[in-house]
């Protein structure tokens, strides 16, 4: 069933990139010209997990990037002319309708230790910033960071931001637990953190409701992000600042090529939005 819900969806996919190429065939310029400005006002935001040599996490390999292929994304947007930043810095330039052309946010969710061991030292290679999505319950347990790793993030200049407490799926659990889950959440990190303030929350597995998004405005986040794949622009982060897109970066066996295409598919995604499409529907429909 599922097999074929997938396949469906891909053929669906299919369709809606062919009929976007031919519009693009079709309008040429004018599709082209909108669709360039539409991506100077826009800024994606990636989304990794862990960086380095597989560890053992009970999740597919493909989340694991290995830190050569990590270092050749660098590579490619520093020298693409791309503006490497965390994603408290791009709510700071979307808070003031700021030029967004060729910014692209970086982010880690569960904060596994290879992302201070192996991804801190690229980052600060190529001078990029990027934000730490931590699990309270994790903190200096086994393959995780402990406060001291956290601390010298916060000291390069990085951005931490929770990730719940106990990885809870929050659109799934009894909402009594949101105050646990978001609110105490924020509260111990900060604590653990000496005072700093915590801004952002992502969502475990990207899911949310409307009482998270409740929940996270109550508790003080300043945005929030889910798993939906897009673009952020002045006009989606004014009106849903706890719904922020992102795109999932996994190693796809396609290399740095592969990267190329999921950046872009993060714009054309966006884009796509912008003319009432949301392919992110169409992919919830149909998985479920
Ligand atoms: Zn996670």
């Amino acid at each position: 069933m599922l097999k074929k819900l997938v396949k469906v969806l891909f053929n669906v996919i299919i369709a809606v990139v062919l009929v976007f190429t031919a519009l693009w065939l079709i309008m040429g310029k004018q599709v082209k010209e909108e669709y360039a400005a539409y991506k100077k006002s826009s800024a994606p935001i990636l989304l990794y997990h862990a960086i380095g040599e597989p560890v053992e996490i009970e999740w597919p390999p493909s989340l694991i990037t290995p830190a050569a292929l990590f270092e050749s994304h660098l590579q490619y947007l520093t020298q693409t002319g791309y503006r490497v930043v965390s994603v408290e810095e791009l709510v700071k330039l979307l808070q003031n309708n700021d030029n967004l052309e060729k910014v692209v946010a970086m982010s880690f969710d569960d904060g596994y230790r290879n992302n201070y061991t192996d991804a801190l030292p690229l980052l600060k290679k190529y001078a990029t910033k990027a934000s730490f999505y931590i699990v309270d319950r994790d903190i200096g347990k086994g393959i995780y960071m402990d406060r001291k790793k956290l601390h010298g993030l916060l000291a390069n200049g990085m951005e931490i931001g929770s990730h719940t407490i106990n990885h809870a799926p929050l659109a799934l659990i009894d909402p009594k637990y949101l105050p646990w889950e978001v609110g105490s959440a924020k509260k111990f990190l900060e604590e653990k953190l000496d005072g700093y303030t915590v801004k952002g929350m992502a969502y475990p597995n990207g899911g949310y409701n409307e009482k998270v998004l409740k929940a996270v405005n109550h508790y003080g986040f300043t945005y929030g992000l889910t798993g939906k794949v897009g673009a952020n622009t002045y006009q989606t982060f004014s009106k849903a600042p706890y719904e922020m897109y992102r795109i999932s970066i996994v190693d796809d066996g396609n290399g740095l090529e592969g990267f190329k295409r999921r950046l872009e598919r993060a714009y054309i995604w966006g884009y796509l939005q912008t003319k009432g499409i949301d392919l992110n529907l169409l992919r919830d429909l149909l998985v479920k």
